[in-house]
């Protein structure tokens, strides 16, 4: 039978946000500009949006500009899309996607071809806001972060309790106590 040790504990986790404005963005491509330059290697020794994690879609004439930022890699594109219209002007799912997905160049390194991938700005020492928020004189991009509890389970638990939990599940906790204290009486 497994030794009965039940603990759970509460640790910390970061959760990192960057909020978007789009009535605040005018498409100015700053946030492009700093986070290709932050990114490169050596860092700041080139400027290149093609290498940037977050890239402006815009619609010029719609007056339409929505930053988008590289999220995971997929290998495979999706079989079936979305079309949105917006103002009228119809645009596809693919528009506004953050994945570096085959179907596209989008967030994909130029010369190798792998996969871009946003990692807000993690740096040693920690930025105090990713270059990107910091570049958007617009207010269009602002960051947050907060801590968060986690329950960090570690459960090792033995026939007594799962049996327990059945017993519960099946015929209510209230029964279960009764049963519980009906048997402690006679066993004094
Ligand atoms: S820097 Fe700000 S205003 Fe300029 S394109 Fe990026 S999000 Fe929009
Ligand atoms: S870019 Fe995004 S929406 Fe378009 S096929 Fe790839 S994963 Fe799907
Ligand atoms: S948070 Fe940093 S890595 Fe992500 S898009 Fe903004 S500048 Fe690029």
């Amino acid at each position: 039978m497994e030794v009965v040790a039940v603990s759970n504990q509460l640790k910390k986790r970061t959760v990192k946000e960057i909020r978007v404005n789009l009535d605040k963005c005018i498409g100015c491509r700053a946030c492009e500009v700093a986070c290709s330059g932050f990114h490169a290697k050596p860092k700041y020794s080139s400027i290149n949006p093609e290498r940037s994690r977050v890239r402006v879609v815009m619609d010029l004439l719609s007056d339409v500009y929505v930053p988008i930022r590289a999220g995971d890699y997929t290998q495979a594109e999706c079989s079936g899309r979305n079309t949105y219209t917006i103002n009228g002007k119809e645009y596809t799912q693919c528009s506004f996607c953050s994945v570096s997905c085959p179907a596209r160049d989008l967030f994909r390194e130029p010369d190798s071809g792998l996969p871009l991938k946003c990692d807000m700005c993690e740096d040693d020492p920690t930025l105090a806001e990713p270059m990107c928020v910091q570049v958007c004189r617009c207010g269009a991009l602002t960051y947050a972060s907060w801590e968060e509890d986690v329950a960090e389970e570690s459960v090792r638990r033995g026939e007594m309790e799962i049996g327990l939990e059945c017993l519960v599940t099946r015929f209510g906790k209230d029964k279960v106590a009764d049963a519980f204290d009906q048997l402690m009486g006679e066993k004094r």
